[in-house]
């Protein structure tokens, strides 16, 4: 259970979350590669180019493995910027070698008499581009990459054949890269506008949930989230039959010191105790502003003799402290209550009642102390 100052999340840079959501669509991808291969094996049954072919396939089938496990090793790990640019690299790497894989594929089985095989690798470069640019715009090279690679080899194939068909072909292939490559741009500038969104949303999400929670004054938790804490720990603690305690602080005097010093100077006393106690508190534990001058501290797994222990060395730590503002130069005391959870009490009101009638014991026998409530009846 930490309080707000501690858990401020790194945010997430705009290129890991580029690539996660990549790396997330990437499944369907690599396994509709198993079904098209069905097409070039399919050709090449029953004719004499079939071993070069299946050697290629099993190529394919490698590939689309690798990109499996590639696949599950980044998702499956802490992903910082370095490592997303790690996983770009090799999946650009990764197309290039698929869409020359495939025309290898399918310019062998043509040149082995296979007469249909260049039309097939037409339709599926047609498809796979389609397929790359809608999947994979965030990072913009890649299907850019993976366009120029399984385009290239087929439009030198096309224009060394010297024929009309040839030439026409190879005209269409360009037109379609361009086009390609336009409709990618596209895709990336849209998705990229709602990548940001996203994040500037999340942000602005956690930022304001933050603030809700937190005392404007001390940056502590502030009385609405300690009771929640609470009551989360205290339900915790009951389920696993742990010990809990409640210190509740209030600052002796303190009007008084408004009245000689100013209320700023008091506002930078609050402060001052407030990093005393959050310095003090083991990072389990809560801590809380949750009144004007009162403090709370939720210890999960300390009973009464730990509480206690820990309250003394508190109050002792606000005793030794200074605090100076502007002019002033101040010493404060503290009146600590404390309540341990007992056996059957089960709730958080009942708990800061107990500890609330401890602190106004130690206020009655002279504050600067530290009281314990008596165990429920
Ligand atoms: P006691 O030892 O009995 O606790 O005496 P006290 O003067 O501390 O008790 P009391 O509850 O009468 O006074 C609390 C004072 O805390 C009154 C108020 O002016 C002051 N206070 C409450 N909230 C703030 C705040 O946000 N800033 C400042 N500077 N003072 C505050
Ligand atoms: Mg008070
Ligand atoms: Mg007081």
């Amino acid at each position: 259970m930490l309080a707000p100052v501690r858990s401020s999340l790194p945010p997430r840079s705009l290129l890991v979350e580029c690539v996660e959501l990549i790396a997330r669509r990437r499944g369907p991808a690599i396994w509709s590669h198993v079904v098209v291969l069905a097409v070039p094996l399919s050709l090449a049954w029953g004719t004499d180019a079939w071993v070069v072919t299946l050697t290629l396939a099993l190529t394919i089938v490698a590939y689309v493995l690798g990109s499996a496990v590639h696949m599950r090793w980044y998702l499956s790990r802490p992903r910082d910027e370095a490592e997303a640019r790690r996983f770009t690299r090799t999946l650009g790497v990764q197309f290039v070698a698929l869409g020359l894989l495939y025309n290898a594929l399918f310019i062998y089985q043509h040149l082995h008499g296979i007469t249909r095989a260049l039309d097939y690798l037409v339709f599926i470069t047609a498809a796979y581009c389609a397929a790359t640019a809608a999947t994979f715009q965030h990072v913009r090279w890649l299907p850019l990459s993976f366009i120029v690679a399984s385009i290239a080899p087929q439009l030198v194939f096309h224009l060394t054949l010297g024929t009309q068909d040839g030439y026409l072909i190879a005209g269409l292939l360009v037109t379609y890269a361009l086009f390609m490559s336009r409709t990618v741009g596209h895709l990336h500038k849209d998705s990229m506008e709602r990548v940001v969104l996203t994040l500037e949303l999340e942000t602005a999400k956690r930022r304001a949930e933050r603030l809700a929670r937190t005392d404007a004054l001390t940056r502590l938790f502030n009385r609405r989230a300690f009771e929640e804490r609470a009551e989360a720990a205290i339900a915790r603690a009951r389920e696993a039959d742990e010990e809990l305690s409640l210190v509740l602080v209030d600052i002796d005097h303190f009007k008084a010191i408004n009245d000689a010093h100013g209320h700023p100077t008091g506002d930078a006393a609050l402060v001052a105790i407030g990093q005393t106690l959050h310095g003090e508190a083991r990072p389990t534990d809560a801590v809380g502003r949750v009144g004007g001058e009162e403090f709370a501290l939720l210890l999960p797994d300390t009973g009464e003799r730990g509480a206690r222990a820990f309250a003394e060395r508190v109050r002792h730590a606000v005793e030794e402290l200074v605090v100076t503002h502007e002019e002033s130069e101040l010493r404060l005391t503290i009146s600590l209550g404390i309540a341990s959870l007992g056996p059957d009490e089960g709730d958080l009101v009942a708990l800061l009642g107990r500890a609330d009638r401890a602190l106004y014991a130690a206020k009655q026998a002279g504050r600067n102390r530290v009281e314990t409530a008596p165990a429920p009846t």
